[in-house]
This record gives structure tokens, C-alpha cells and sequence, in this order.
């Protein structure tokens, strides 16, 4: 636990000197730093392959073709999702995709029928996202997130590098709006997820993703949620366990 909080205290001083450099840059000189200039050390990008992950992807696949990408299996997918997966892979010439699964045997004792994030989204999130993702962030130091301040209220005063648990977590579109997503997907005739076009704004699992016109309300409708596991860790005690794994 002391050795937790000591990187933790560090690991936000590394992130307020990052924020003060990444000031007045574009996301583009963001991901130059990182990916060139290696000032964040080893790093994956996060991709929910959703309805506008294509953005940040192209960014990075302009400047680093072989960064790793990793992507959440959880196994609630549109089969849509999983096809789009190599598509955009494909499509970018990106090479490293590492494609990351729940443990079949905590499936089987938590979630024995497959219903469980009716009854408990909360934990179906933390053995289908948060554990597997814990098991794969010890390879990387940061994680490259699409995440934006518009997208909602606990989001706004997000910023560009932020500390989640033991791990940088780094925003470089945290300043965009809508309007620049959707003129970089129209600029650079990126191939969106086909849900878009079957009024899926945001996508996510199959059973917690729906219809709708705004893209958060589409996502665990009805239910008082916004974030999935990939965004909350549980405790800072996440990744102290992990390292005794390495
Ligand atoms: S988004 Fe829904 S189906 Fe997917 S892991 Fe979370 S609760 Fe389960």
C-alpha cells in the first residue's frame, strides 16, 4: 500500500508536468510526444471500436502504425463490432491489435447465464472490462484514450493526462466537440461503425447499447450510469495487486 501510494503521488506529478507541456498542442503534437518522443513511456491506446473511436485511431495509425491497440472482448458485442474491429485495423495498416477477454471461469461463477448485467451492471462491467483490463495495463505505462469533455457531465472538467489508479490515462481529444469529430470523419472518409447509420450514436455491449438521439442516452438506458469499467477502476489497490502478478 505505501509503495501504491508513492507511485501514485508520483505518477500525479508526472501527469501535471505532461499537462503543462501538452498546453496549446494539438492532439496530433500530443500523440507525436508520446508516440516519437516516448514522454509518457510504453503506450496502448484504449479502443471501444464505437461509433467514433476511428478518430483517435487514425491519429495515432498517421504517426505509429504499430502501436498496440487494445481492445475489450467482453463478449457482449454486436457481431457488427467484431467484424469492424479488423476492418478498421485493417483499413489504418495499424498491426497490434491485442484483443482482451473476460476469465471464462469468473464468467462462469459470476454470471452463469449471461444476464448478469440486468441484475447487476455494475459487477457484469468489472468481470467483463475491469479485471481483464487490469490483467493486460501492466504491459503499458499509459493508456490512450478518445475520451471528450462534451460527452458528459463528469467528463467536463476532464483533463489531457490524468491519473487512474497507477496508470497515466491520457485524453488527447479531450478538447474537441462534436463538430470537429464529425469534420474529421468527413475530411479523412474514415469508415464509421455501421450502427451509426441505424441510429446507434454510441456503442457499446449489445445488451446495454440502444437506439437513440443523444450518444449518452443510448448507453445503459433507464439506469444511472455512464461509465463502463474501461473508465472506473475499482481501487487503488488494482494495480498494487497486479504488480505481483508481473
Ligand atoms: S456494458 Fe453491459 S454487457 Fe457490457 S460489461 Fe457492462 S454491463 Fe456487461
Amino acid at each position: 500500500m505505501v509503495l501504491a501510494t508513492r507511485q501514485s503521488i508520483e505518477l500525479a506529478e508526472v501527469a501535471e508536468t505532461l499537462n503543462a507541456r501538452f498546453a496549446g498542442k494539438s492532439a496530433g503534437q500530443i500523440l507525436s510526444d508520446i508516440l516519437h518522443g516516448g514522454v509518457a513511456g510504453r503506450p496502448a491506446v484504449l479502443s471501444s471500436f464505437g461509433a467514433e473511436a476511428v478518430v483517435l485511431l487514425k491519429l495515432v495509425a498517421d504517426r505509429k502504425p504499430s502501436t498496440p491497440v487494445v481492445f475489450l472482448e467482453t463478449r457482449k458485442h454486436f457481431p457488427e463490432t467484431l467484424e469492424y474491429v479488423d476492418q478498421v485495423m485493417d483499413s489504418l495498416g495499424m498491426t497490434t491489435l491485442v484483443r482482451v477477454r473476460p476469465d471464462p471461469n469468473q464468467l462462469l461463477a459470476a454470471d452463469p447465464d449471461g444476464t448478469l448485467h440486468i441484475t447487476d451492471s455494475d459487477q457484469c462491467c468489472y468481470i467483463r472490462k475491469t479485471l481483464p483490463m487490469i490483467g493486460v495495463l501492466k504491459d503499458y505505462d499509459c493508456v490512450l484514450t478518445g475520451r471528450k469533455r462534451f460527452q458528459t457531465d463528469d467528463r467536463q472538467a476532464m483533463q489531457t493526462v490524468e491519473v487512474q489508479n497507477n496508470w497515466l490515462r491520457i485524453n488527447p481529444l479531450a478538447e474537441w466537440s462534436q463538430q470537429e469529430i464529425d469534420a474529421f470523419l468527413d475530411d479523412q472518409q474514415l469508415m464509421q461503425h455501421p450502427l451509426v447509420a441505424m441510429g446507434f450514436p454510441s456503442i457499446g455491449c449489445a445488451p446495454c447499447t440502444v437506439p437513440s438521439d443523444n450518444a449518452r442516452d443510448g448507453r445503459w438506458a433507464g439506469i444511472d450510469k455512464t461509465e463502463c469499467g474501461i473508465h472506473q477502476f475499482g481501487n487503488e489497490d488494482d494495480r498494487a495487486s497486479t504488480d505481483g502478478n508481473d
